[in-house]
């Protein structure tokens, strides 16, 4: 699986899986590993394993829902592990990642105005 060696180069560089990125009630009546591998399967952490496979492809991607807290982190990573800036188009907001930061300036994603 493609994700599979991209989730480990990221997590040799220290990346944390966000487990409390979840909502509670999912975090309740889910195993750890359930959590862990519903995180790894969102749609933009996905479109950007995909991405990154490409030898210069520009890291562009436009997504119809609101990231969550933890592929915002997983891409504040990916823009420092990989020095590259990351741009997510979400419907109301675009995310510019470099270096470890975002243009956003959120952290916690999900705390922005209402959905
Ligand atoms: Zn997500
Ligand atoms: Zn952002």
């Amino acid at each position: 699986m493609i994700f599979k060696a991209f989730g480990v180069k990221l997590e040799a560089f220290g990346y944390p899986t966000q487990l409390q990125a979840l909502p509670f009630g999912f975090t309740a009546i889910s195993s750890e590993r359930h959590q862990t591998s519903s995180l790894r399967t969102h749609a933009e952490k996905r479109a950007l394993a995909e991405l990154i496979r490409k030898p210069n492809a520009v890291l562009e991607m436009t997504i119809n829902f609101k990231m969550c807290a933890d592929c915002h982190k997983f891409m504040k990573s990916a823009s420092r592990v990989y020095e590259k800036g990351i741009i997510v188009e979400e419907p109301r907001l675009r995310h510019k990642f470099q270096g470890g930061s975002c243009s956003c300036l959120d952290d916690g994603g999900g705390k922005r105005g209402p959905k």
